[in-house]
């Protein structure tokens, strides 16, 4: 039988392998990117049955219809992000929590929201029990934002929309960023956002793929 130990060092070393091949390579570079997603254990994450497939070069289920994004794009979107430690940031779409949690290790406080509960009860209690004090997981629809805790520094989005939901951007802080993927149902593009003398500026990244974003400012169930 194999001991816990070497269970650890090998999600470790997976670790290691996935920053090298999956996010360096690709141009994931930023230092606390990289140290958030060498710390937190993205096997646990998914079910017992995905661990070995944890930390493949592709999205995995996490159930409802929904899936937990690849490790690259998590990276991506978190260099995109710019955070530096000090920020509030709402994340839209908590899935499984695996991005909450690396935002977590990189921002001052995380608002995480989740349209279904029980996907944010299961994220919720396993942030806990990985020690984050600093993420609130909450149940609604993230299109209509968060209105107690704005303004955001940054916003993530996790979900494809069709168009910037506004009271989103109504809830980004003045010089915030919100980064998010935009566009049809089959295919985004990954966006940024900025907030500059209350005007909004975008700019276009690579196209993606994600579940829909469905609520009241973006597609519908
Ligand atoms: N960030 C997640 C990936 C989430 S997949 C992770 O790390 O695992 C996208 C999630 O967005 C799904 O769980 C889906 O239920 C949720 N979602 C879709 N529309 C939403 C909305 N309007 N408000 C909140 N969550 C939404």
């Amino acid at each position: 039988m194999r001991d816990a130990g070497s269970e650890t060092r090998d999600r470790q070393r997976e670790r290691e392998q996935m920053l090298d091949h999956q996010l360096m390579r690709r141009g994931v570079i930023d230092s606390r990117v990289l140290a958030a997603m060498r710390k937190v254990p993205r096997h646990l994450f998914v079910d017992e049955a995905l661990r070995e497939r944890a930390y493949g070069d592709h999205p995995l289920p996490i159930g409802e219809g929904q899936t937990i994004s690849q490790p690259f794009i998590v990276g991506l979107m978190s260099q995109l992000l710019g955070l530096t430690g000090s920020e509030k940031v709402l994340e839209v779409g908590t899935g499984s929590g695996y991005q909450a949690a690396v935002l977590a290790e990189l921002a001052r406080r995380v608002c995480s929201i989740e349209r279904l509960p029980a996907l944010a009860a299961r994220a919720r209690s396993l942030l806990e029990s990985l020690g984050y004090t600093n993420v609130w997981v909450r149940v609604g629809c993230g299109t209509l934002g968060w209105p107690d805790e704005a303004p955001f520094d940054r916003i993530l989005v996790t979900a494809g929309a069709p168009a910037v939901p506004p009271p989103l951007f109504e809830q980004l802080a003045e010089g915030g960023r919100m980064v998010l993927p935009v566009g049809q149902v089959a295919e985004q593009t990954l966006t940024v956002v900025e907030k500059v003398g209350g005007e909004m500026r975008t700019t276009a990244g690579a196209a993606c793929v994600f579940v829909k974003l469905v609520g009241k400012y973006a597609w519908e169930n």
